[in-house]
């Protein structure tokens, strides 16, 4: 099957100031990326924070425009598109914010907000899109009966399902999830979970999950990413990825987050790991290498390539090459 999304050799470079004011420095936010994702796939990109995550995310669905490379989204080139052809496509690619307290207008009544993309694209008539903001919000479990009402009379869960129903309103496909849960109570977080992945059983949806929290990547992904300082340094299917994680970093991920089953961690030597370096100038050769107990000679020459280790099973480290 074809895939949904190709990502080929991103890269997203961002120009800063140093400290002095006079040098100019680049920030490799996203550096030299590539992955696909199958239609109905839920594919987590996990990583501290720092690591380029976001602007992957952002990136992807031409919320930031690319510095170099390719995202062809059903076969087309998303950077190739003009404003009409992607004005179109949008609709179709949708995103769901970190922080439901700041993406939500505190001015605007839940039911502007959630009617507001239906209106930008010009999708029915005033009764048509009244009927769609109650429907869709009955299905994310927000009482329609509560759309007068402003963001801050709703709680933390509440406002991010408001947030879940304005990415949903125009029907999409493609979902980019970016820490959707990462401001919530542990508790809360279970059940925004469960909302997306009952939501994505019922409109057949492509889900980027996106969080620093490895237990909400774990739980909710069907393929994870793990990233480092712009680089993706291993990827494979959950479970492989859980049971047969090799790169020393997503080991370290591993050992700082509780797992589901924590005997897994027993007689596992730990990895302290310390702060993540500047994604400015990040370490030469592995970017891991400073925080690495098993750093060779080579690893701080030579970058080493993503290599499969096992079918679909990419990791890029020195070792097992
Ligand atoms: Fe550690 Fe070397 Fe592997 Fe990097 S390449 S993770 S420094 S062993
Ligand atoms: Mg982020």
């Amino acid at each position: 099957m074809k895939p949904l999304m190709e990502v080929k050799n991103l890269k997203k470079y961002y120009q800063i100031s140093s400290r002095e004011g006079d040098k100019k420095q680049i920030l490799k936010a996203v550096d030299d990326v590539s992955f696909e994702i199958k239609k109905g796939e839920i594919l987590g990109v996990v990583g501290e924070s720092g690591c380029g995550k976001s602007t992957l995310g952002k990136t992807v669905l031409r919320l930031h425009e690319k510095t170099d490379g390719q995202v062809l989204y059903d076969g087309r080139d998303l950077f190739s598109l003009d404003h009409k052809e992607m004005t179109e496509l949008r609709k179709r690619i949708q995103m769901v914010f970190q922080d439901p307290f700041s993406s939500l207008n505190p001015r605007k009544k839940v039911v502007s907000l959630i009617e507001q993309p239906l209106r930008i694209h010009k999708t029915g008539t005033q009764a048509e899109i009244s009927e769609k903001v109650e429907a869709i919000m009955s299905e994310v479990g927000i009482n329609p009966h509560y759309k007068k009402r402003f963001p801050h009379q709703f709680s933390g869960g509440q406002r991010q399902r408001i947030g879940i129903a304005r990415a949903l309103a125009l029907n999409p496909e493609f979902v980019v999830c970016d820490e959707a849960v990462s401001a919530l109570d542990v508790s809360v977080q279970a059940q925004i979970l469960n909302l997306l992945l009952d939501l994505r059983e019922k409109h057949d949806l492509t889900y980027m999950f996106i969080a620093h929290d490895l237990a909400v990547v774990e739980y909710i992904s069907t393929r994870i990413i793990v990233m480092y300082l712009g680089k993706i340094i291993e990827v494979a299917d959950k479970h492989e990825l859980v049971k047969n994680h090799t790169h020393p970093y997503t080991k370290a991920l591993f050992n700082a987050f509780p797992l589901t089953d924590p005997h897994q961690r027993i007689g596992k030597k730990k990895i302290v790991m310390g702060d993540v370096p500047s994604p400015v100038n990040p370490p030469s050769g592995c970017h891991f290498h400073p925080r690495c107990p098993f750093a060779m000679d080579i690893c701080r020459e030579q970058y080493p390539e993503l290599k499969e280790v096992a079918p679909g099973h990419m990791s890029a480290c020195h070792l097992h090459q």
